[in-house]
């Protein structure tokens, strides 16, 4: 497979990719559809088709771009139901050299054995282990590069013209989400069902939320949402299928997604009167997926100023955007995840960590 890395973009040749179609088989027969019953064999076939592929271009990139950095191991290589259940993840990733992974898949295969229906629910366990030598969860959500996004952006088919795929691209992050789903409720019937009314479902179920309402509620609820969801990292891929063509756009933490800013999506479901639920953000918000070990850079000390406005956290204290604040005032993050699940620091500075020459690399 052929990557190239552009914009912090990975772009994937596949023609010689080798797919295993009994795997693939395997998984569509004993795919239990979650929200299209509808679907026929085929296109079922067709979309975990298009789900290998995915994990298999951010496989390959790994090994390719970070393999000094990252260590990887993929879900099918942890499970041991022959594809009969559904998987909670795609990967988990950590800091390689750092991580004994044995105790953590074993524990993940005591998971899928304890799973008495098709749905495989990770452990308070598995989850803890995974947290305590930093693993880190990740899922892969793969789509088909649609007919209006090429379109729109002028793309005339020619992958090999970097001004159009860099247009393609730009069109994709501009109009598409990167979303979840939630926890209290995947579907809903209303039409205009709103994020007011899933706080209200929340604290019917959940007796700790009683005391709050509002803004405060809102805020309790997308903790819990942080806390409920096993998958730590979402990692986008768009996929032209017919051209052998992939794109990793980035990734996103589930903290960075699920913050305040997240917006509950409604999509209609095929041919019924539900909607489907989702938490989304607009992907023009993801990190480049060559950024991804900065996950495991413990130690870089991010700073924010309590006085701003703006969610900004800087990586030098000497920024001008932050140096007027006095030291002892300043916020100490020891991580920008740590920055992150404040809840109000989300986004990086782009003044000091775009200069930021002597944080690079291992040091
Ligand atoms: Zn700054």
């Amino acid at each position: 497979m052929q990557i190239t890395l552009f914009d912090h973009i990975a772009g994937a040749y596949y023609g010689d990719l080798r797919m295993d179609d009994s795997i693939v088989e395997q998984i569509v027969e004993h795919t239990e559809e979650t929200w299209q019953p509808d679907r026929r064999d085929e296109e079922r076939g067709s979309n975990t088709r298009q789900g290998k592929v995915a994990e298999e271009i951010v496989e390959q990139f790994f090994l390719q771009f970070l393999e000094d950095k990252i260590a990887m191991k993929s879900y099918d290589d942890i499970r041991n139901d022959d594809f009969e259940k559904h998987a909670p993840f795609d990967f988990l990733i950590w800091k390689k050299g750092t991580v004994d992974i044995k105790p953590i898949v074993a524990s993940i295969q005591r998971d899928i054995n304890n799973t008495p229906n098709k749905f495989v629910h990770l452990s308070e366990h598995t989850r803890r282990l995974c947290k305590d030598a930093n693993v880190k969860i990740a899922e892969v959500k793969s789509t088909q590069i649609r007919e209006d996004l090429k379109r729109n952006s002028g793309f005339s088919g020619n992958y090999e013209d970097g001004k159009e795929v860099r247009k393609l691209i730009n069109e994709i992050k501009s109009k598409d989400d990167i979303f979840c789903y939630p926890y209290f409720t995947r579907s809903v019937s209303s039409r205009d069902y709103s994020m007011e009314d899933y706080c209200q479902l929340a604290k019917q179920q959940e007796n700790s939320l009683n005391p709050f309402t509002g803004e405060k509620l809102r805020k309790m609820v997308l903790e819990l949402e942080v806390i409920h969801q096993c998958c730590d990292v979402f990692i986008r891929v768009y996929l032209d299928l017919m051209a052998k063509r992939g794109f990793i756009i980035g990734w996103l933490g589930k903290e960075h997604l699920l913050d305040y800013e997240v917006r509950l999506k409604r999509m209609p479901k095929r041919g019924k009167s539900e909607n489907a639920l989702y938490f989304t953000k607009k992907l023009s918000e993801v990190e480049g997926i060559d950024t991804l070990p900065e996950l495991f850079e413990d130690g870089l000390e991010v700073y924010a100023s309590p006085y701003t406005t703006t969610n900004f956290y800087h990586c030098k204290t000497d920024c001008k955007y932050i140096r007027n604040v006095k030291w002892e005032e300043l916020k100490v993050f020891t991580s920008e995840e740590q920055a992150r699940q404040n809840g109000r620091y989300t986004k990086r500075c782009l003044n000091c960590f775009d200069n930021r020459g002597d944080y690079d690399g291992e040091s």
